[in-house]
């Protein structure tokens, strides 16, 4: 079970509401360094806690960078 590093609450995405298993245990260190952006497994957007609506990463709005 992965902790949201904020509010500490199991955490799960916002937008699918499925609990965050990260396939890789990369995935699992990147929830807790600010600086790197996690995407959900399940749903493909950007991580946001379903319980504090912490988002881990950007929120992909702007799809014109390129
Ligand atoms: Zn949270
Ligand atoms: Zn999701």
């Amino acid at each position: 079970m992965i902790k949201c590093s904020f509010c500490e609450l199991p955490l799960a995405c916002k937008a699918c509401g499925k609990p965050f298993h990260p396939r890789s245990g990369e995935a699992h260190i990147a929830v807790y360094q600010p600086d790197m952006q996690v995407s959900c497994p399940e749903c493909g957007k950007v991580l946001t806690c379903r319980e504090c609506g912490f988002v881990y990463g950007e929120e992909e709005d702007n799809e014109t960078a390129s």
